[in-house]
């Protein structure tokens, strides 16, 4: 009999992908997790992140990105699977007793894989199942333990074109799947918008969006801004923010103010500035955090209140 620790809490499984796969970069980028900034004032939650991404020259397990995270005050988070790999860890996770208690998901086929699946194979050739199939596994799956929305799904004609007809279709099938799972369970959906506002707001008004719907990693300008806001929903801003060239994100955000506003990583990606292109993961929402505040001219604390409640009012967790 092996004697290894019986007592203790089981491992949350490991990842499922690892971002040097899909990076043309491959290993040769920096890979040094960056230090961790000053503590919030006051806690915030990371709503959009992808435990399922093993990234740096040593992974991080479930246990140490939470960890980390709340040492920087961010003491909550929700983990997105967005492929049917992921999708699967991802409902694993959340029902295992591995579980943090400070973490929570969210399930989706995401627009890029729709596309695959529709397609057939994957981009290393592999076969695919029918994207009728993947979708009804997701239904199953995001009435699991531990889910609180739907996504990401929406529209990227920038991976994927929008002159490619099957590909196009499949995109909108998918989100329009999402739209209505996310209706029917009353979970909120988090969109992936890459650029194609005005067709996701057109797919939107036409279904009859949400009533929690949230632009994860808002990538629009002042008048897609008001657009959304006008309508109800709601802005989750990444490391994107503070982006050098993303002056237009900053326009928008300081346009309309606080009030429906959220923060995430999208971890391992869009690491926020000065670590842009090293790993991300929540620890590292203070930076965005900062970039907020200030451009929204309110401080450090009040901001993180703020995007607290929102969080809290989308997502009914983690409560006060
Ligand atoms: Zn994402």
């Amino acid at each position: 009999m092996p004697s290894t620790t019986p007592d203790s809490a089981p491992a949350a499984p490991a990842p499922v992908h690892r971002r040097e796969d899909l990076d043309p970069r491959r290993t040769s980028r920096d890979r040094s997790w960056p230090p961790a900034p000053q503590p919030l004032p006051s806690p915030v939650i990371d709503n959009h992140c992808h435990l399922d991404f093993a990234d740096g020259e040593d992974h991080l397990s479930v246990e140490e990105h939470v960890a980390r995270a709340r040492q920087v005050g961010v003491d909550a988070m929700i983990t997105i699977g967005s492929d049917l790999e992921s999708v699967r860890w991802t409902a694993d996770l959340l029902a295992s007793s591995a579980r943090p208690d400070s973490l929570r998901g969210g399930v989706a086929i995401h627009p890029n894989e729709a596309a695959l699946h529709a397609r057939g194979h994957g981009h290393d050739g592999e076969p695919m199942i029918p994207l009728e199939e993947a979708l009804a596994e997701v239904d199953v799956l995001v009435r699991g333990p531990g889910m609180v929305v739907v996504g990401e799904s929406g529209l990227d004609w920038f991976r994927t074109s929008r002159k490619d007809e099957q590909a196009r279709q499949a995109q909108i099938d998918a989100f329009r799947f999402h739209i209505a799972l996310a209706k029917e369970t009353g979970l909120p959906l988090q969109i992936h918008d890459r650029d194609a506002h005005a067709d996701v707001l057109e797919i939107l008004d036409a279904d009859g969006a949400p009533e929690r719907t949230v632009l994860h990693c808002f990538s629009g300008d002042v008048e897609f801004a008001r657009a959304c806001v006008e309508r109800g929903f709601f802005l989750s801003f990444a490391g994107t923010v503070t982006f050098k060239n993303a002056q237009n994100l900053r326009d928008a955000l300081a346009d309309v103010g606080l009030d429906r506003v959220m923060v995430e990583t999208d971890a391992p990606f869009l690491t926020p500035v000065p670590y842009r292109g090293r790993p991300n993961s929540s620890y590292l929402v203070p930076l965005t955090m900062a970039t907020i505040a200030e451009v929204t001219g309110t401080d450090l604390e009040r901001a993180c209140r703020a995007v607290r409640e929102r969080t809290l009012e989308v997502y009914g967790w983690p409560e006060a």
